[in-house]
């Protein structure tokens, strides 16, 4: 197997599973395909041994949080795009991170920098070793929580129940059923990485025997089936800080997915949707409202009582005030940190009524004949005449 299939290798499909599964999607979905085409379970049978080694291989990575970002990063980077490099190369083996190191140290070609990192990461370097055993940092976690308006202004604690991986407590995250001990692999020599020529090519991949860990448990831990990760539950407090806005993230250092081997827990990210409130709406941190007026109550003036977040106010309005004038009353809006506030913002809006009691509309027309030598629209009316010549 080159480099180039590996990359072209569509691991999610041989899961079958999306390229958006979360980790235990693809989890269920290897366990579940394992066991159907396990070659216990079909002696003799070929094509299930040829569709199990593929399924291992394709968990092998993807199953792994960070060889599942590497892979999708490089696919991102030149998808099936690797063809055509290097082959028919010159004799004598090289591995193909050198290729991509070179590229890197050469500044050849923008998209593929890092790519020597990130094979490098895949198919480990040469002479570097494998990377089992070395601590790592826990993925990051994404999830979403909702809460209302007024909460999100004010602030609020929210319990949040997170299932997430976490190491098996039965076998200590070894895999292996206790008592038992993992043993180390015969077809590595414990590297987790072999070495397979083809042509001229050398190239490191993850050892399908151990699928890259460099151990074989031979009696599975009973709880975690030998993966040494069972999914637990757990419930976390979120303090929601007052004048989160809607789809606003905030980061929980350290409360993702934990590391292995004494690596830091990844962080969580926690997004924030915030239900809209039937009257108050939010600019930053300012609160805005729209109050619907009468045509008089802005022709003739008024006093307006407008609610505020937490009482209200009263507004005065001049007479002959525009439709869709902004008031700003200070400090009613989202309390700052550092103690201040915003403002609430009123607008006022003119509700046309859109029906006339007799009266009404009789004391409108004579209202329209008072005024009929008053033209609301005398720039309009200027440029129309200039039309019409
Ligand atoms: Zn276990
Ligand atoms: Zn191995």
């Amino acid at each position: 197997m080159s480099a180039r299939d590996w990359i072209d290798k569509d691991f999610y499909r041989e899961l079958g599973v999306s390229s958006s599964a979360t980790d235990a999607d693809i989890k269920k979905a290897y366990r579940k395909l394992a066991r159907e085409l396990h070659p216990d379970a079909n002696p003799g049978n070929t094509e299930a041994e040829t569709r199990f080694k593929a399924v291992s291989e394709a968990y092998g990575v993807i199953g792994d949080p960070e060889k599942r970002k590497q892979y999708d990063e490089a696919r991102r980077l030149f998808g099936g795009g690797l063809r055509g490099f290097g082959s028919g190369g010159p004799g004598g083996g090289f591995d193909v991170s050198d290729i991509f190191g070179g590229a890197n140290a050469q500044g050849a070609g923008g998209s593929f920098s890092g790519l020597g990192d990130i094979l490098g990461g895949l198919f480990g370097r040469r002479g570097q070793g494998s990377t089992a055993g070395r601590p790592r940092r826990g993925a990051d976690v994404d999830t979403e929580i909702r809460i209302d308006f007024l909460e999100a202004i004010r602030g609020a604690t929210v319990p949040l129940r997170l299932s997430s991986p976490s190491t098996c407590g039965t076998c200590n995250g070894n895999g292996a059923r206790p008592g038992t001990q993992p043993r180390t692999c015969p077809t590595c020599n414990g590297a987790g990485l072999i070495t397979r020529s083809q042509g001229a090519f050398a190239f490191s991949e993850p050892c399908r025997d151990c699928r890259g860990t460099g151990r074989i448990v031979d009696d599975p831990c009973p709880e975690c089936g030998g993966d040494g990760v069972s999914t637990k539950s757990r419930t976390l407090t979120v303090r929601i800080p007052p004048g989160v806005e809607d789809d606003q993230k905030i980061r929980l250092a350290e409360q993702g997915e934990p590391g292995q081997n004494g690596g830091h827990a990844g962080d969580l990210y926690v997004r924030v949707h915030v239900t809209p409130h039937a009257v108050f709406g939010r600019s930053g941190n300012d609160v805005t409202i729209t109050v619907p007026v009468t045509f008089q109550e802005l022709a003739l003036g008024t006093t307006l009582t407008v609610p505020t977040l937490d009482g209200k106010v009263s507004l005065r309005v001049a007479a002959g005030t525009a439709n869709g004038r902004v008031f700003r009353v200070r400090g009613k809006g989202v309390a700052k940190r550092d103690g201040a506030a915003g403002d609430l913002l009123v607008t006022v809006q003119v509700a046309v009524p859109n029906k006339l009691s007799d009266e009404a509309k009789a004391a409108m027309e004579e209202y329209a004949k008072a005024t009929s030598d008053h033209d609301p629209r005398p720039e309009l009316t200027a440029m129309l005449k200039q039309r019409s010549e």
